[in-house]
């Protein structure tokens, strides 16, 4: 058996970018995905994209006997957890469901890590553990008043993250708090696939600009920004992927002596508004986007842009692409596969 990073929700968006990074690093990968918001057609992607055959799992993670069976049957020394639920606006109406589902899901990876002593963790968390930011740009030590149960179930997994490396030192955990991921793989071939209407800005767009949707709906328009609409911080999923690798290497390299929990922003650090990605997609895709204004979503903040210092000087990490690159490879995507992966 080959030593392997198990992937948590790897099929997903930054899932399946971070996959390729570690294959590209000879680095084996063992995904583990209920497909409940991906699809098994992103494995033959990543196959195809980088040459290698991966070994997945679909599984629910909720499933104690799940997780340990594949640590059964494969050499893991890491895990990447990204596995869970992830719209703000269903955490509200179905709280239950997400605290069971994106807390248990953690609960059995560690159970089991502890079982078969493995104790290297890199954990998707998110900016909505701020809630609305007191200051700008966000750091990791401002307080954290997520807005939303989605946000709640980030906090109480971080909170679980550092009891368990209080309670043991051989544990060691980064927990990863990513801004607005934007972008595609290269290819095109992989990307951002939404079920039904998409709930994030960039989807919607591009949706808009193929002709699926008709306008756009801005969520506000009297922010005290300087257009009016809220203000976010856009960074390429390969950027966000290459953070996800560069903290597992982090974790493994056992020179860096590292044991504890430590929580990282990952963004670009620096702020768009709406219409200025509007104008940005505008340009590279060479079509007029039809919007109007609508009410504000409630509990969204203005404005929200991280510090990334600590990402930088921990783990030597540094976003390289802009907002037209990240434009560029969203439209590049939307345009090869306008159904997602249904080729129809
Ligand atoms: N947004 C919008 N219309 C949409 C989706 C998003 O105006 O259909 C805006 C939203 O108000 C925010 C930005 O786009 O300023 C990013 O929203 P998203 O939901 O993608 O991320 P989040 O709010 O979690 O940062």
């Amino acid at each position: 058996m080959m030593a392997a990073i198990l992937v948590a929700g790897g099929a997903g968006y930054v899932g399946s970018h971070t996959v390729i990074k570690l294959l590209e690093k000879d680095i084996d990968v063992i995904i583990a995905d209920d497909f409940s918001n991906s699809d098994e057609r992103v494995i033959h992607a990543i196959e195809a994209i980088t040459g290698k055959t991966v070994k997945s799992y679909a599984v629910d993670l909720t499933q104690k006997e799940e997780v340990r069976r594949i640590f059964d049957e494969n050499e893991i020394i890491g895990v990447i957890d990204f596995a869970g639920f992830k719209s703000v606006g269903t955490s509200s109406k179905a709280p239950l469901a997400y605290y069971r589902n994106n807390l248990e899901i953690l609960l059995n990876l560690l159970s089991v890590m502890q079982e078969q002593g493995v104790y290297h963790l890199v954990f998707s968390s998110s900016a909505t553990v701020y809630g609305n930011p007191e200051s700008l740009p966000v750091k990791e030590s401002d307080k954290q008043k997520p807005t939303n149960p989605y946000g709640q179930t980030k906090v109480m997994s971080e909170r679980i993250l550092r009891d368990l490396a209080k309670s043991d030192e051989r544990w060691s955990f980064i927990s990863l708090r990513f801004f607005n991921p934007l972008g595609a793989h290269k290819s095109g071939d992989l990307g951002e696939n939404p079920n039904g209407v998409p709930n994030n800005l960039a989807p919607y767009i591009t949706q808009v600009a193929i002709g699926k949707l008709s306008e756009l709906k801005i969520f506000g328009h009297d922010f005290p920004t300087s257009d009016g609409t809220s203000v976010r911080d856009y960074m390429h999923v390969d950027d966000l992927a290459e953070g996800h690798v560069a903290a597992m290497e982090y974790l493994l390299t056992t020179s860096n002596k590292f044991s504890g929990f430590e929580a990282l922003n990952l963004g670009s650090g620096k702020g768009y508004s709406v219409l200025e990605i509007l104008r940005a997609f505008e340009q590279v895709t060479g079509k007029k986007i039809p919007f109007e204004y609508v009410e504000k979503r409630e509990g969204d903040a203005a404005e929200s842009f991280a510090s990334i210092e600590k990402a930088k000087e921990f783990l030597g990490w540094e976003p390289k692409y802009t907002i037209t690159d990240m434009c560029l490879d969203t439209w590049n995507w939307q345009q090869k596969h306008p159904n997602g992966y249904n080729e129809a």
